[in-house]
């Protein structure tokens, strides 16, 4: 049970009062504006980052305008940042009432617009490391650098679950698994905010995107949901749940439809679910541009006041309007129409006030001296190294090929080898991440990285920069080049995408891709494929071809240094699957399905397999050194009522090197009222084993832990009884109420 003991959006007496002294002065137009956001470039010359006066004084004096988000084109320095927010500030000064405007920015992987910022993981990545202390501090840490760039509003976490591959902001999810998603996204949250919103640590964070946005029929983004409210409650919304309790201050929309109605226009989810259920106080932000989508893509509101009215009533406190000021015209004639109601518009501007005076804008709008010191330490680099190893996931080592001698001549290949937006993925200094120019000069190649490691001479290459060069794909160079090589250090996978840009029509690698694959084990030559993708490419007909497999994701500044310790055993892999690879396009079956998606009909030819067929399993990773489970052990033969039962098991490293383990458990209900899950993960631990080493670990679970969604949309616990699975030793136990 999460309590929120570090911060909470409710309000004390002292913000009370002042909330209402200032509400009561407030003019209507003052309190639309305070609702509309718009986006830097409303308030830019055309130049990068650099403010128009007069745009500017329109903006805020004339429009009355209360947040700005994101920024021109691509990162700027922290004096640069601090140079907008101040000219910004100072401009709010020159309101009737002097409220300061709250700007928000997008740290998905760290904070993606200031230069040299340190970019760790995607959450994709970073659910591979099991290891949630490191998801924390890499949020802690992010949370430094965009305060010290004078920025108090975070749009992250995305607690958005990946359980569609082909969603191209499949990197910015936890993956498939819904515990993993609410335990890192709720971990992600108190490292924002627990430091306190008022300090130079803190900021607020943005649960998004409320709700199913992720799980889209076509995979395209911003396209249609149907999702049956039964899947919604047991796969989406516990993520929200959890981060409500964790303390997250605010909240944005999705932008899709689910079964035909807009998250914007459903004030069932925004109101009726989300404040009334989920409890959730803080505020409420549309996603770009969508309220006025309401009328010219979803067309359920026949005009643009239509679209605002709809919006606001069904619970959006702010509009993420952002490229002009229609949201706060059309909102002034609806609230003078009657069509919004004053007391819907004071509700959100209450809360909306409240985030300000929560961040510290009230004391002081200004960037922060003390906060700007906590931007750049040489130390965060460590922690983006410690998570990128933790992330690399071995796939597969045939005959123990890795890790490799540095004495190895290596044959480096392909075009990931040379690029550092391949590594990064999306919201890395620009918005799709792939403008290499703006990246920190000491971000390394994979291919830099294994020269810091082997002798010059010992690595070759059939690689250039641009992962579109067809250079990169020269299948003859490849052959001549082999000659002289021990192994072949194939790089592939995806260059950087974010959002629609990153829509595919298929999740095969790409062609020239599978050439260059084929090509490098036509050598004969042991071929190690390194993959630096933001969602799992198909790899069935290459795979059998390759004697080691790195997934290596976009795991952010530290990606090809972690590779190539985990290549030159300077690192011993430890990451896991947070997705099942799938095969293809007719084989995506998730770990925790149905029983009856296990069973293949005698008529079918591949009569004997499991429906559950995978390239590879959710959890799967390698490690250098072998670790044994054994002696599984309940304190209870039977769990009852609220009390609790402990399941312990023993972990040996059997093998010759030092490693780290994610010991994973996962239940199975035998028989309940709808088809149970064949298996559910309820708790993971990561623990570091010497060479020889053994460690009891045990977990507590209690009967929220195997809860699921009944028919009748509950979530409950129902008796029976349950398997308890952890590295392949099983127990069972019954819980009766
Ligand atoms: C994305 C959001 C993001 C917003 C502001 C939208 O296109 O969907 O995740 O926070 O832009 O950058």
């Amino acid at each position: 049970m999460l309590l929120c003991i570090h911060f909470c959006f409710a309000q004390t007496a002292a913000e009370k009062l002042k909330v209402d002294a200032l509400l009561k002065k407030m003019t209507i137009e003052e309190k639309v504006g305070q609702m509309t956001q718009v986006t830097l470039g409303v308030i830019c010359t055309p130049q990068d980052g650099v403010l128009d006066t007069a745009l500017l004084r329109k903006a805020i004096v004339d429009y009355k305008v209360g947040s700005v988000l994101n920024v021109t084109g691509h990162a700027l320095s922290v004096d640069q940042w601090h140079t907008v927010i101040t000219q910004i500030q100072d401009e709010a000064k020159n309101t009737r009432l002097n409220i300061p405007i709250i700007y928000g920015l997008d740290g998905i992987h760290g904070q993606t617009y200031t230069l040299n910022s340190t970019l760790f993981p995607q959450s994709i990545a970073m659910a591979a490391t099991r290891n949630v202390d490191i998801a924390k501090q890499a949020a802690k840490i992010t949370a430094m650098e965009l305060r010290g760039s004078g920025v108090r509003w975070q749009f992250a976490p995305v607690l958005d679950c990946g359980r569609q591959p082909l969603w191209s902001r499949f990197p910015e999810t936890y993956g498939e698994d819904v515990y993993i998603g609410k335990t890192m996204g709720a971990a992600v949250i108190t490292g924002y905010e627990e430091d306190g919103l008022k300090n130079p640590g803190g900021v607020a964070s943005c649960m998004k995107h409320y709700l199913g946005y992720s799980a889209s029929r076509t995979g395209k983004d911003r396209t249609p949901i149907y999702m049956p409210e039964i899947e919604m409650r047991e796969y989406y919304l516990p993520q929200f749940r959890d981060a409500i309790k964790a303390g997250a201050t605010t909240l944005m929309v999705n932008s899709g439809e689910i079964n035909g109605t807009p998250v914007h226009a459903s004030k069932y989810l925004l109101t009726d679910v989300l404040r009334k259920e989920l409890g959730f106080e803080g505020v409420i932000v549309s996603d770009w541009e969508d309220i006025i989508r309401l009328h010219t893509r979803h067309f359920v509101a026949k005009t643009p006041r239509d679209a605002v009215a709809m919006a606001v009533n069904a619970g959006v406190d702010m509009s993420m309007v952002p490229s002009d000021f229609s949201f706060y015209d059309l909102l002034l004639e609806a609230v003078k129409k009657g069509e919004v109601t004053q007391a819907r518009i004071d509700d959100a501007v209450r809360r909306i006030l409240l985030l300000k005076m929560k961040v510290g804008l009230f004391d002081n709008p200004y960037p922060e001296p003390a906060a700007a010191a906590n931007f750049g330490k040489p130390e965060y680099q460590t922690v983006a190294l410690n998570a990128a190893h933790e992330a690399m996931t071995l796939l597969k080592n045939k005959n123990n090929i890795l890790p490799l001698a540095k004495s190895t001549h290596v044959l480096v290949v392909g075009p990931g080898a040379q690029s550092i937006s391949a590594l990064n993925g999306c919201w890395s200094y620009t918005w799709q991440g792939k403008e290499e120019q703006w990246y920190p000069l000491d971000s390394k190649t994979i291919l830099q990285a294994i020269a810091d490691k082997v002798r010059l001479g010992n690595a070759a290459t059939v690689t250039v920069k641009g992962f579109d060069n067809a250079a990169n794909y020269d299948v003859d160079k490849l052959k001549t080049a082999a000659a002289d090589a021990d192994v072949i250090l194939l790089c592939l996978g995806e260059n950087a995408y974010a959002e629609s840009p990153g829509n595919t029509r298929d999740l095969a690698l790409p062609d020239n891709q599978v050439k260059l694959a084929e090509a490098a084990a036509a050598t004969g030559k042991p071929v190690i494929l390194v993959l630096t993708e933001g969602r799992p490419r198909f790899i069935t007909g290459i795979e059998p071809k390759m004697n080691g497999i790195i997934m290596a994701y976009w795991s952010g500044k530290k990606t090809a240094e972690a590779i190539a310790d985990v290549l030159f055993g300077d690192y011993n892999p430890d990451g896991r699957l947070p997705f099942s690879y799938p095969r293809s396009m007719g084989e995506m079956v998730l770990y925790d399905r149905k029983p009856t998606e296990d069973i293949r009909e005698i008529f079918n030819a591949d009569m004997n397999q499991s429906g559950y067929d995978p390239m590879y399993p959710f959890g799967w990773g390698l490690s250098y050194t072998t670790f044994e489970y054994s002696d599984i052990q309940l304190s209870s033969s039977t769990l009852k009522g609220d009390a609790s039962i402990t399941v312990s098991v023993t972990v040996k490293n059997t093998g010759r090197r030092d490693g780290k383990n994610a010991v994973e458990l996962y239940t199975h209900q035998q028989y309940s009222s709808i088809t149970p899950n064949m298996q559910r993960l309820r708790a993971f631990k990561k623990i570091l084993l010497k060479a020889g080493e053994s460690q009891v670990v045990s977990f507590t679970l209690n009967k929220s832990d195997l809860a699921f969604v009944n028919a009748q949309l509950k979530t409950i616990t129902e008796p029976g009884d349950f398997d308890i699975m952890i590295g392949g030793k099983k127990a069972t136990f019954s819980y009766v109420q």
